[in-house]
C-alpha cells in the first residue's frame, strides 16, 4: 500500500509506539506483572505493597508501579495519589512520585473526575497502556510491577502481550473453591503465553484476631498452597485478613508502611525477599 497523504498511517505510529516501548522497558531491570483469574482478591493491595516493600529495601525511585487495571484503578487511592494528574516535560510524561520515592502512573490520572467510568473501546485502552509503556520517563528502575486488568481474558492478554521480556508474573489468588478453579485459569494463561511463573500469594488466608492475637480460619485456607503443588508453581506466601486494611486504604498510606509490624507486612517483606531472590538469580 502506497502512502500519498502525510497523514500518520496507524500501523506506523503503532510500530513506532511499540519501538519506544522497547526502549524504554530495556532500561528497567526487572519487570514483573500481578495477575488473578478473577476480580477482588488484593491484586491491586499486593501489587501496591510489593511496590512499597521493594523501595523500603532499594534506593529511592528505584520501582515503578503501572496501574493497568483500567477496569477500577484503585492504586492511586491507596497511594494517596487521587487526582493526581500527569505532567509532560521533553523526557516524556513523568510518573508521579508516591510513597517511598515509589513511581506511579495510572489510567486514574488521565480521568477528569472520580465519577468517570472507564467505557473506552478497546483499541483505545491499548493505545494509551502503549503510551503509558513507551512515553512514561520511568527512568533506570530496577523493579517495574504491572497490575494487569483481572481475568484471564482479552484485555490482560493484550496488556502482556505488549510488554517485552518480562521476568514473569505473580499470580494472587484467594481461598476458596471458586478461586481455585480461577487460579489455575490463571496458570495456563501465564504459561499459554509463555511467561514465568514467579508464584502463588494467598490473600485474605486466615485473620489475626485484633484482641487476642490468635489466628482465626475464615475461609478454607491452602488451597494456594496445594494449587502450587499440584501445578508445579511455587508458593511464596499468604496474607492474612487484616481488617485496618480498608481504613489505610481510605487514608492513602500503604498498609506496609502503617502497620509495619503486623503480620500482613511481615509477609509481604518475606514475599518480596522470595521475589528478588527469584528475579535475581535469572
Ligand atoms: P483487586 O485489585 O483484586 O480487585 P483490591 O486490592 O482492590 O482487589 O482489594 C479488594 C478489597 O478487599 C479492597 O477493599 C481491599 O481493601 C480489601 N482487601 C484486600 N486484601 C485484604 C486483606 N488482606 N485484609 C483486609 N482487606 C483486604
Amino acid at each position: 500500500m502506497t502512502q500519498d497523504t502525510d497523514e500518520i498511517n496507524p500501523f506506523e505510529q503503532r510500530n513506532k509506539q511499540m519501538e519506544h516501548v522497547k526502549q524504554r522497558m530495556g532500561k528497567i531491570k526487572h519487570k514483573i506483572a500481578i495477575i488473578s483469574g478473577k476480580g477482588g482478591v488484593g491484586k491491586s493491595l499486593v501489587t501496591v505493597n510489593l511496590g512499597v516493600g521493594l523501595s523500603m529495601k532499594e534506593d529511592d525511585g528505584k520501582v515503578g508501579i503501572l496501574d493497568a487495571d483500567l477496569t477500577g484503578p484503585t492504586i492511586p487511592k491507596m497511594m494517596g495519589l487521587k487526582g493526581k494528574k500527569l505532567e509532560v516535560g521533553p523526557p516524556g510524561i513523568f510518573p508521579a512520585d508516591g510513597p517511598e520515592g515509589v513511581k506511579v502512573v495510572s489510567m486514574d490520572f488521565l480521568l477528569p473526575n472520580d465519577e468517570a467510568p472507564v467505557i473506552w473501546r478497546g483499541p483505545l485502552k491499548m493505545g494509551a497502556i502503549r503510551q503509558f509503556l513507551g512515553e512514561v520517563a520511568w527512568g533506570d528502575l530496577e523493579f517495574l510491577l504491572v497490575d494487569l486488568p483481572p481475568g484471564t481474558g482479552d484485555e490482560p492478554l493484550s496488556i502482556l502481550q505488549l510488554l517485552p521480556e518480562m521476568d514473569g508474573v505473580v499470580i494472587v489468588t484467594i481461598p476458596s473453591e471458586v478461586s481455585e478453579v480461577v487460579v489455575r485459569k490463571a496458570v495456563t494463561f501465564a504459561r499459554k503465553m509463555n511467561v514465568p511463573i514467579l508464584g502463588i500469594i494467598e490473600n485474605m488466608s486466615g485473620m489475626v484476631c485484633p484482641h487476642c492475637g490468635e489466628e482465626i480460619e475464615v475461609f478454607s485456607e491452602g488451597g494456594g498452597m496445594s494449587i502450587s503443588e499440584d501445578m508445579d508453581v511455587d508458593f511464596l506466601g499468604s496474607i492474612p485478613i487484616d481488617p485496618r486494611v480498608s481504613s489505610a486504604s481510605d487514608e492513602g498510606v500503604p498498609f506496609i508502611i502503617k502497620y509495619p509490624e503486623a503480620p500482613a507486612s511481615k509477609s509481604f517483606m518475606k514475599i518480596i525477599e522470595k521475589i528478588e531472590e527469584k528475579v535475581k538469580k535469572e
